[in-house]
C-alpha cells in the first residue's frame, strides 16, 4: 500500500486502505480465504499458539479479517482494530478484556439493548462488576456517579433509540481527569459522520453489520483503539472467548466499505428530508433526529458529526397502540424489521411496554417508531409514509 493513501480523503481510503491486488494470481479484488487453519513453519515448537501476528488458526485471525481490520482502523484514524463476529461480540470482547471483578462502569441510559443487559444485569450478577446507569447527555450526572473504582464510561451518540446526543469531548475530559477510560459505540453515526478517536476517546466500537457492510447480508463488529489494547483483546477475548468473524463475512464487509461513504451520504440526506416532512405532519407527536433544529442535541451534533446526522430517526403518532401496527401494514417501501444501515428502509414499532421505556424522555412513553432510513429515492419514502397515514384517516400536509 502506498503511504500516500493514508493522506487521501475518506472516500478514497474506504476503497483502497488495507487491500492490495493478489500477488499470487494478479486478481484485482481479494480472494476469500475460507480456511480454518494455516500451514505451520518448519519448526513450530517455538510458536505462541495464542498469538495473532502470524496466521495459525482462523479464531486467532486470518487474511480476510486482517484486511478488514486495516481498512476500519484507517477510516477511524486508529492505530489498530480487531474485527469480531458481531457488534455485540466486539462490545463484550472489549468489556471482557478491560474490566474485572470490583470495577465500576458508568453507562448511558440510552444504549443498545445488549449493552443494557450486560451492564444492568448479567455482568453485575455473574462477575461482580458494579455499574451505574446515567443520563450521559449531562456531564454533571456522570461527575456525580464517579467512584474511586470507576474504570470505564460507555455511551452512544446518537443513542439507540432516542437519538440523544452526548458531548464526547466534555466526557473524555472529565474521565481522563479521573484516570477513567471512555468507550463509544459509534454505530449510529458511523466513521463517515463521527470519528470519536479524534475527540480523545479510548475505545470505539462499531457494529459493522449496519452502515459499513450496508447491504443487510452479514454481521460483524469492530473495536478500534491502540495496538497494545487490540493485542490484549485478540489474546484474551478473540482467541479464548471465540467470537471470531467468518472470513466470508469479513470479505463482504470489506467490499461494503467501498460504497459506504456514498451510501452514508444518501442515508444522511434522506433521513433529514423525511424528518423535516414528519415534523410538519399534524398526526405526528414528536420527531427525534439530531439534524432537526428543534432537537435538543442539535448544536452539539453539528460539532461532532461532519457530513450529516445519520440515517436513524424516531417518531411518535397521536394515537393509540394499534394505530402504529395498522399504519405499518400499509407501507410498501418500508419493511417492518429491526436493524439499520441496509439499502432498504426499515421500521420497528417499540410499544409502551418496552422494558427500557422508563429510561427514555416522556414523549417516547406512549410507544414510538424507530425508523432506519435507507437509500431509496427520498420522495418515494415520504410518499410511502403519506399514503400509509392517509389509509388510516390521518391528515397529512406536503
Ligand atoms: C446493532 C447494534 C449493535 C449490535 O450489533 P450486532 O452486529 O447486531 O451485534 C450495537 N450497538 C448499536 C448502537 C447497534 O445499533
Amino acid at each position: 500500500m502506498s503511504k500516500n493513501i493514508d493522506k487521501m480523503s475518506f472516500t478514497t481510503r474506504a476503497i483502497h486502505a488495507g487491500v492490495e491486488p493478489d500477488t499470487a494470481t494478479g486478481a484485482i479484488e481479494p480472494a476469500i480465504y475460507m480456511a480454518n487453519s494455516y500451514t505451520l513453519p518448519y519448526d513450530a515448537s517455538q510458536m505462541n499458539w495464542s498469538a495473532s501476528e502470524a496466521n495459525i488458526y482462523t479464531r486467532n485471525g486470518g487474511v480476510n479479517q486482517g484486511m478488514l481490520e486495516k481498512r476500519i482502523a484507517n477510516l477511524h484514524g486508529g492505530e489498530d482494530c480487531v474485527v469480531l463476529a458481531s457488534g455485540v461480540a466486539a462490545l463484550s470482547a472489549l468489556f471482557f478484556t478491560k474490566l474485572k471483578k470490583g470495577d465500576h462502569v458508568i453507562f448511558s441510559t440510552v444504549t443498545y439493548i445488549a449493552t443494557y443487559r450486560i451492564f444492568n444485569e448479567l455482568w453485575c450478577e455473574k462477575w461482580g462488576i458494579e455499574t451505574s446507569i446515567v443520563d450521559c447527555t449531562d456531564v454533571e450526572n456522570i461527575k456525580a456517579a464517579i467512584r474511586p473504582n470507576t474504570r470505564l464510561i460507555h455511551f452512544e451518540t446518537p443513542g439507540n433509540p432516542t437519538l440523544c446526543i452526548c458531548d464526547i469531548e466534555a466526557i473524555v475530559k472529565l474521565a481522563h481527569e479521573h484516570g477513567i477510560k471512555v468507550s463509544v459505540d459509534n454505530t449510529f453515526s458511523s466513521p463517515y459522520n463521527t470519528r470519536p478517536l479524534e475527540f480523545g476517546v479510548d475505545y470505539v466500537v462499531e457494529s459493522l453489520t449496519k452502515y459499513i457492510n450496508g447491504h443487510g447480508d452479514s454481521m460483524g463488529g469492530a473495536v478500534i483503539t491502540d495496538h497494545e489494547t487490540c493485542e490484549q483483546i485478540r489474546y484474551q477475548a478473540q482467541v479464548n472467548i471465540g467470537g471470531c468473524i467468518s472470513p466470508f463475512n469479513a470479505w463482504l464487509i470489506t467490499r461494503g466499505c467501498e460504497t459506504f461513504p456514498l451510501r452514508m451520504q444518501v442515508h444522511n440526506d434522506n433521513a433529514l428530508a423525511v424528518a423535516r416532512w414528519l415534523e410538519r405532519q399534524p398526526c405526528v407527536s414528536f420527531v427525534a433526529y439530531p439534524g432537526l433544529e428543534s432537537f435538543k442535541g442539535h448544536e452539539l451534533a453539528k460539532k461532532q458529526m461532519s457530513h450529516g446526522f445519520g440515517g436513524v430517526l424516531s417518531f411518535g403518532l397521536k394515537g393509540e397502540h394499534d394505530l402504529y401496527n395498522r399504519v405499518v401494514t400499509h407501507l410498501e417501501v418500508f419493511t417492518s424489521a429491526v436493524s439499520l444501515g441496509n439499502a432498504g428502509s426499515l421500521i420497528v414499532f417499540l410499544g409502551e411496554d418496552d422494558e427500557r421505556m422508563y429510561l427514555y424522555p416522556e414523549e417516547f412513553h406512549g410507544g414510538f417508531y424507530r425508523v432506519a432510513i435507507g437509500i431509496e429515492d427520498k420522495q418515494d419514502l415520504i410518499n410511502d409514509l403519506k399514503q400509509a397515514f392517509e389509509a388510516e384517516g390521518l391528515a397529512t400536509v406536503d
